[in-house]
């Protein structure tokens, strides 16, 4: 047999099970090998988050891994106008720790800082934060999540008691109402979308809120009940605008209230709710839906039996996005729809583990399992566990590390596995805060765009080249298998601890199942986890500890994490970035089905030829103002920069509003966005933007 024909005829020389490393359904893949050369992923049918099934990104996961891009020697410069140095790990990793010292002592403590990345392990996450918290001396960490699901992180916990989604994937199977809001998981989550369009096929009701028409909307053999267009930036309206109808026509579960959520807050709320500002009468124009479909959303949502709740970024990348999230815990309390199969609040993670890397304490203001840094208990375990003291003060988070950079404040950042100069808002303010850096060192696959204000590159390892776990939006732990040596001879983990130690701070593990272990010793939630129960039981969903050996799949059962469920007031408080003369659209961003975030790793797999380029989606109402017609050159201006992409017509977008991906480097959707955020997690309003939209001639 040739090689050629052992791939057509799926003759592997052996497999691995390990997970997906792109989206937040984490699903469950045999890769199979011939030597170290992966030629095929196949779904793993025991995948308890697939059961068998994939979309066309993971079946094509394996290719980026061995592309010729990929940089697997460590490099250094002294500065960014020349050009790389090829070194030794040993001279890389002293490099970067003799700069982030003298920094250091020139600047103070707090003058560096690190970046994880929800594509690692959380295993790696973990370490990431011990260096920062233990070997930096300060709590300058953050991660990605900060730019998308830090809403969720603090809405959920605020209001139930627990920065997680509620449900198992396969809650949905006994929903009779869904309602999905900014969220589009046919094309981002296509594995549970596929699910939940069966459990539509087979006669669940519909609700989607969005300022597109989504797939879902009209997908062949469902049809949304009401489709509400909300315009960008008014989720928080519709949301009390709903609460507001079930509420004054005495939709809601009293017994359920009564019983399970805090009355103080409750009778505060419904006074709120139930003012007359808050009738979807007077919202119709701030929301842009008409209020008769918006009552009736409302009834059906509280009246149609069990009722879920799907939401994405649509609901946290906004001004209002922790407020959005709270809004829809209220709704769930208010109708009882909380704590068993078919209903619930659930989250949809963007990255394979953005769960786990808000988990792991990559947060400036948490320790891992989402405890606060101000509590001494918690502290004193770390210190122990570490024989640190540790900083109680929360450090920096994202948007501040870059302020602080153009303020000479902060000087030095390790950015592991994390394109922000790509995947940022407002690119021109990023790459002004990147270029102010002493040293910036970038840990990643490939020579990304971050990378070029970079002083030190350090190779990264694909999952497919390292052990470890991954979290899934489920809260799904799953284990992540290396099936390949690592090319350039560490994975990430290893990477992490060798700089560790080149900075003084001695870690000692032999293999992730040791900083697992440690894990499991400090966090509550992760007691029972272990490399052995997850090889014994698959896969584990957390909290998983003595109280739940095996895991819960459904959250606040009997009683909500944090005792009572709350009540947040969540007034509508219209964003600053408001259309106008000069900029009379609003632009909302979102993903589709080939191709994944920034696209570094899509871009190089053989899907990457069906989607070849980002393009505006306008409405031909709107193209025919401005003369545009298909396929034509646009230019976006928004307040901040300008970029331009080819135009596509469509009716999926409604007047007023256009739409593009942003999975090219060459779209620079980035270089339009601007760097409002929500007012609770600095999280980046990427889904509005006001812009004017012209035609131009071929750039
Ligand atoms: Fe599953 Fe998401 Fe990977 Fe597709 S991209 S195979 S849905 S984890």
């Amino acid at each position: 047999l040739t090689e050629n024909s052992i791939i057509e005829q799926g003759i592997p020389e052996h497999t691995a099970i390990t997970t997906c490393a792109y989206c937040g359904v984490g699903c469950g893949f045999r890769a199979e090998l011939r030597g170290n050369t992966v030629v095929r992923m196949t779904p793993w049918k025991d995948g308890r988050a697939n059961e068998g099934h994939a979309c066309v990104k993971g079946r094509f996961a394996f290719g980026y891994a061995t592309h010729p891009d990929r940089i697997t020697t460590p490099m250094v410069r002294d500065s960014i106008e020349q050009p790389w140095r090829e070194v030794s790990w040993d001279e890389a990793l002293q490099f970067a720790a003799r700069r982030f010292r003298e920094i250091q002592e020139r600047h103070g403590r707090n003058s560096i800082g690190a970046i994880s990345s929800s594509r690692c392990t959380n295993e790696e996450v973990y370490l990431v934060q011990k260096l920062v918290r233990a070997g930096f001396g300060n709590n300058n960490i953050d991660t990605c999540a900060r730019v998308c699901h830090s809403p969720t992180g603090f809405g959920l916990k605020t209001t139930l008691g627990e920065s997680a989604g509620t449900q198992a994937f396969t809650s949905v199977d006994s929903a009779d109402v869904i309602m999905v809001i900014g969220a589009n998981p046919t094309e981002a989550h296509p594995v549970f979308g596929s699910r939940l369009k069966r459990r539509l096929r087979e006669g669940a009701r519909l609700i989607v809120i969005d300022p597109r028409e989504i797939e879902l909307v009209d997908a062949p053999h469902i049809r949304a009940d009401y489709h509400l267009p909300v315009n960008p930036g008014a989720n928080v309206a519709v949301l009390n605008a709903m609460a507001h109808v079930i509420a004054t026509e005495a939709l809601h579960d009293a017994g359920f209230i009564a019983q399970r959520c805090d009355r103080e807050s409750f009778a505060s709320w419904l006074e709120f709710v139930s003012a007359e500002h808050n009738a979807p009468e007077a919202l119709a124009a701030a929301t842009g839906v008409d209020p008769e479909s918006l009552r009736a959303a409302a009834r059906l949502y509280a009246s149609g039996g069990n009722a879920a709740i799907y939401y994405g970024l649509g609901v946290t990348e906004h001004s209002q996005g922790s407020t959005a999230v709270m809004a829809i815990a209220n709704l769930a309390m208010l109708t009882g729809n909380i704590g068993r199969e078919g209903v619930g609040v659930n989250p949809m993670r963007g990255q394979n583990n953005v769960q786990g890397s808000c988990d792991m304490g990559s947060f400036p203001h948490e320790l891992p399992g989402y405890r606060h840094l101000s509590d001494a208990a918690t502290r004193g375990q770390f210190e122990a566990a570490w024989q640190v003291q540790l900083d109680p003060e929360p450090g920096m988070r994202i948007p501040n590390m870059f302020d602080a950079a153009l303020d000479g404040q902060f000087r030095g950042l390790y950015c592991q596995g994390e394109d922000v100069a790509q995947s940022d808002p407002n690119t021109q303010h990023i790459e002004a805060a990147l270029s102010a850096l002493e040293c910036l060192v970038v840990q990643d696959i490939f020579l990304n765009e971050t990378a070029k204000f970079a002083h030190v590159f350090l190779p990264g390892a694909s999952f497919l080249e390292k052990d470890g776990t991954f979290t899934n939006a489920e809260r799904r732990i799953s284990r992540v298998r290396k099936v390949m040596p690592p090319l350039s001879g560490k994975a990430d983990w290893e990477v992490t601890q060798a700089f560790a130690a080149a900075l003084g701070c001695d870690m000692d593990y032999a293999h992730p199942s040791q900083i697992m272990d440690e894990i499991a010793s400090l966090t509550p939630t992760f007691s029972g986890v272990s490399y052995a129960l997850l090889d014994e039981k698959g896969s584990l969903q957390w909290p998983c500890n003595e109280s739940a050996p095996e895991g819960t799949p459904t959250m606040h059962r009997d009683e909500f994490v944090r005792g009572k469920g709350y009540f947040a007031i969540t007034d509508f408080v219209a964003t600053d970035e408001r259309a106008n003369r000069r900029f009379p659209l609003l632009l909302t961003t979102g993903r589709i089905l080939s191709q994944y975030n920034v696209g570094a790793q899509t871009r190089r797999t053989d899907n990457s030829a069906w989607h070849s380029e980002d393009t505006l989606e306008i409405h031909p109402h709107d193209a025919q103002e401005r003369g545009v017609s298909e396929g034509d050159w646009v230019g976006i201006q928004s307040r901040v920069g300008n970029t331009v992409l080819r135009a596509t017509l469509t009716t999926r977008v409604k007047p007023g509003v256009v739409y593009t991906t942003f999975h090219h480097p060459v779209s620079g959707a980035n270089v339009v966005t601007t760097d409002n955020s929500d007012w609770a997690t600095n999280c980046p309003e990427y889904k509005v933007t006001a812009v004017q939209v012209s035609r131009v001639s071929a750039p």
